[in-house]
């Protein structure tokens, strides 16, 4: 658990993904820290942004909305990681840059016809249930090809590439397995799709996060490193 202030978090949380990505040869600017703010008051995003975080992520949407309202001052690319219900789309595409967690083509179809056309596409990255584990959302890794074509058709959408919120492997397990797997799953996608904008791994929270730039990740999503256990 991190014990300094979410400025000094930050730098560690930083510094740990420069460290992760000097020992697996990439570029620490190929890695997008995505702080996860859910729960979290508007003061400790403030904080953040006055620290130099510009990506923010939110799960649940009401709380989220009430943040942006207290934060139009600021600067900050809003990113929707949580669950969604169809009905609720239309605010996620109004009030963020990006959605990580589409996993059916309803909700995409509902992201798409409600995106204001003053604004750029939605950014979206598919969910996807690495594990088929029952109780998780996520679209199943047999089902994703022709979810992202279908996807893919529609006008106010980009979509970037794929999420993925994998089970913790025991101690003797690689943790890098189900990320790997995530990743040979986007690769199948670019060549799928070669016309499709198709740049981005969203894998990786506090807990796992090196296995995930190890493994490729673009965005990781950090909550509990950056501003303390949650209640
Ligand atoms: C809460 C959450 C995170 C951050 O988890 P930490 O373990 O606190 O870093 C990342 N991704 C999603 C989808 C989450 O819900």
């Amino acid at each position: 658990m991190p014990k300094g202030s979410i400025a000094e978090n930050l730098n560690s949380v930083a510094a740990r993904i420069v460290t992760a990505c000097q020992s697996c040869d990439r570029s620490p600017e190929s890695v997008t820290l995505l702080a996860v703010s859910k729960t979290r008051p508007a003061a400790d995003v403030r904080a953040a942004r006055s620290a130099g975080q510009r990506h923010f992520g939110e799960n649940y949407l009401q709380e989220a909305l009430e943040k942006q309202q207290a934060l139009t001052d600021l600067d900050i690319v809003w990113h929707f990681i949580g669950p969604l219900q169809s009905n609720k789309t239309r605010d996620v595409a109004a009030n963020f840059q990006w959605m990580h967690t589409v996993d059916r083509l309803k909700v995409a179809r509902r992201l798409s016809e409600q995106r204001p056309p003053n604004l750029p596409p939605l950014n979206v990255c598919l969910q996807v249930n690495i594990d088929e584990e029952e109780s998780k959302s996520g679209v199943s890794p047999e089902n994703l090809p022709a979810l992202a074509a279908a996807v893919a058709e529609l006008p106010n959408l980009r979509l970037r590439g794929l999420m993925a919120i994998p089970a913790r492997r025991g101690e003797n397990e690689d943790q890098r397995t189900p990320f790997r797997q995530l990743a040979a799953l986007l690769a199948a996608l670019k060549a799928q799709l070669p016309d499709q904008p198709l740049d981005t791994l969203s894998m990786g929270m506090s807990g796992d996060m090196e296995a995930a730039v190890f493994s490729g990740a673009t965005i990781v999503r950090i909550g509990t490193d950056i501003f303390g256990a949650r209640q």
